[in-house]
C-alpha cells in the first residue's frame, strides 16, 4: 500500500486546489516557516479521521477551513482526498486503488467517502487501523510526538506498541463486543423482570 496522491481544497492555508503526487522512495517537503508544510501532514491525518481539533492546532474543527487572507475571502468548505495504491491489498478493500475523502462545511456538516461512496468515520478508521497509516499511527509523527511517546505513562506506551504490533483492531472489536454483551445482559434482565411480573 502506498499513498499516491493528496488533493487539498480549502484546508488551512490551501485555498486553491493543490495536488501532491508521491512517487516511490522518499518525498521531502521543504519551504519557509509558515508556508504550510505541517498543514500537509495534518491534511492526511484529518482525511484519515482525526477527531481532535487541538491536535490539528485549532480550537474547533471548523478552524481547518481556509479562514481567508489579505487577498482572499474565507471559504465555506474544506475537502481532502487521499488516493492509495492498494495492489498488494494491505487495505482490506477489493479495489487496487482506494480513495478516501473527507469534507467539512462551515455549518458543521461533514461527510466521509470511500471510493466515491458515502461512508461512516468508523469505516475509514477500521480500514486503516493496523495498516500502519491510521490517524494515530506512527507513520505520521508530528512535532513534539517523540517526546510525548518517551514521556508517556507505561499503559499509554503499551497502547503504542499494540497498535504497531497490529492488535489494536482486535482490542477495539473486543471492546465493542463487550458493550453489546452488556446491553444484551441488561435487556435479558428486563425481560426476566417482565416475565416475573406477568406470572
Ligand atoms: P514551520 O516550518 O514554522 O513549522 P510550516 O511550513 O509547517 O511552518 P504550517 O504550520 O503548516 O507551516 O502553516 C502555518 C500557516 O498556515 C500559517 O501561515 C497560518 O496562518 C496558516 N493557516 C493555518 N490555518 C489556516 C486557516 N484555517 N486558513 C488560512 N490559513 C491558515
Amino acid at each position: 500500500m502506498q499513498l499516491k496522491t493528496l488533493e487539498i481544497v480549502g484546508f488551512k492555508s490551501f485555498a486553491n486546489r493543490t495536488v501532491l503526487h508521491f512517487d516511490h522512495g522518499t518525498t521531502g517537503i521543504v519551504g519557509p516557516n509558515g508556508s504550510g508544510k505541517s498543514n500537509i501532514s495534518e491534511a492526511i491525518r484529518w482525511a484519515l479521521g482525526e477527531q481532535s481539533a487541538k491536535s490539528l492546532r485549532g480550537d474547533k474543527m471548523a478552524d481547518v477551513i481556509f479562514a481567508g487572507s489579505a487577498t482572499r475571502h474565507p471559504l465555506n468548505r474544506a475537502t481532502v482526498t487521499l488516493t492509495f495504491d492498494n495492489q498488494d491489498h494491505t487495505l482490506s478493500d477489493q479495489h487496487d486503488e482506494v480513495e478516501v475523502q473527507r469534507v467539512l462545511y462551515r455549518d458543521g456538516s461533514s461527510a466521509f467517502k470511500l471510493n466515491q461512496k458515502n461512508c461512516r468515520l468508523k469505516d475509514i478508521v477500521n480500514l486503516f487501523m493496523d495498516s500502519g497509516l491510521g490517524r494515530e499511527s506512527f507513520s505520521i509523527i508530528s512535532q513534539g510526538k517523540i517526546a510525548a511517546i518517551f514521556n508517556s505513562k507505561p499503559e499509554d506506551r503499551r497502547g503504542f506498541i499494540e497498535e504497531t504490533a497490529g492488535v489494536a483492531l482486535y482490542k477495539q472489536r473486543k471492546h465493542e463486543a463487550e458493550l453489546q454483551l452488556k446491553t444484551t445482559a441488561s435487556n435479558l434482565e428486563r425481560v426476566s423482570d417482565i416475565v416475573t411480573e406477568l406470572s
